[in-house]
């Protein structure tokens, strides 16, 4: 079993290690980019979203099985990047509130919502909204060092290629497939927003979703939990803070604006009652899919590819479960969840 793997941000790494542990020989092709997803994303796990604060698809397999995945990867590399953290969320009027406290009382979501919330350090420093309520068993995971780290990792075994994929150099075999000189059983493209230049799998109906963050320092407030208000605050470390994100369905390239970095600063400005200072303006796409669901599966012409992608807005959660069930897919041959199988296009 050998295997070509094109891209390694979260979803190429997350396929990596599931592959290796069923024993396959990988190889790895990325050309490294600042804009990647994974380089910019705050890796939140938030079990309950949306304005109806419905539990995310399938968050009660999908979160015990990220934790478990990440605890893992950070044993075998050495690393600390997974922080289980409650996320306060504020509830911006009666309404808001009262439908909170009506999902507390519903049994499946009570092992994820708090009775009361505890807004530690951020009744002192934030301007006091109309009420919040506290979401248990989230997360968050720092993507960029886990990325890094395990690119580490295979370059000290040699299983890495730092360079753009040449799509003309596929040449499809009886049994396998072959890319420049070397023969593969399958080459699989983890390639993030970039896919819709990707000739074999630019008919997959990928959205874009360009997002744009400010990583700031914040002295001395020592904020424990995430809190999304009109923006998110996440502690990375020290005094630094992961202020996002904003959302653009419309655009030209993968870089951060002014307007952009603007409103994200007053954002901010408006209920946070220290001062800050900004240290990075990032941008990225999301690789979102029109149907909110990720695309696994094989080429339906070319037996040789497959494609593990369309992670959105919820890699984070969402990576692992589904690289799990693509190394078996790819390896085992055991079937695709209907829900994530590109057939269903
Ligand atoms: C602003 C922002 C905030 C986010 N916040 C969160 C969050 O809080 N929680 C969460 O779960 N998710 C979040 N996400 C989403 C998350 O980042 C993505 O779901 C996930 O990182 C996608 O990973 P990926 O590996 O598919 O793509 P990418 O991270 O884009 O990685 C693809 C990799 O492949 C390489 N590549 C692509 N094409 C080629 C090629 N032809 N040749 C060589 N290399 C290639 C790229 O350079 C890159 O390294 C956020 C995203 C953004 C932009």
């Amino acid at each position: 079993m050998k295997y070509l793997i094109v891209g390694q941000g979260l979803a190429g790494t997350l396929l990596s290690h599931f592959l290796l542990k069923k024993g396959a020989q990988i190889k790895v092709i990325d050309q490294f980019s600042e804009n990647a997803a994974s380089q910019v994303a705050a890796g939140i796990i938030n079990p309950i979203t949306g304005r109806r604060f419905v539990k995310s698809w399938r968050v009660d397999e999908l979160i015990p099985f990220a934790q478990a995945t990440y605890r893992e990867l950070e044993k075998q590399l050495g690393i600390s990047f997974y922080s289980p953290r409650h996320i306060l969320r504020t509830l911006f009027n009666h309404r808001e509130e009262s439908d909170w406290l009506l999902r507390t009382d519903e049994l499946p979501y009570q092992q994820y919502m708090a009775e009361e919330a505890d807004l530690e350090a951020y009744a002192k420093h934030t301007e006091l909204a109309y009420a919040y309520g506290e979401t248990l068993k989230g997360a968050q995971v720092n993507v960029g060092t886990l990325v890094i780290a395990f690119r580490q990792m295979l370059k000290e075994q040699g299983g890495v290629q730092e360079e753009e994929f040449d799509y003309s150099q596929v040449t499809f075999l009886e049994n396998g497939v072959q890319y420049k000189e070397e023969t593969f059983d399958q080459i699989i493209f983890c390639e993030g927003y970039r896919a819709t230049n990707n000739p074999f799998f630019n008919y997959l109906p990928f959205g874009g979703a360009k997002g744009e963050v400010l990583i700031v320092r914040i002295p001395n407030v020592q904020f424990e939990k995430l809190l999304k208000h009109r923006v998110f605050i996440v502690p990375l470390k020290d005094d630094l803070y992961w202020i996002g994100a904003t959302y653009n369905w419309k655009f030209e390239d993968d870089q951060p604006t002014e307007e952009g970095g603007q409103f994200l600063e007053e954002r901010l400005k408006d209920f946070l009652k220290v001062p800050f200072e900004i240290i990075e303006h990032k941008a990225a796409i999301r690789p979102t899919v029109k149907d909110r669901r990720p695309f696994l599966g094989q080429h339906p012409q070319y037996a040789g590819l497959a494609i593990f992608n369309g992670l959105g807005t919820k890699g984070a959660s969402l990576g692992p479960f589904w690289a799990a069930q693509m190394a078996e897919f790819i390896t085992l041959n055991i079937p695709l969840d209907k829900a994530v199988d590109i057939e269903r296009f």
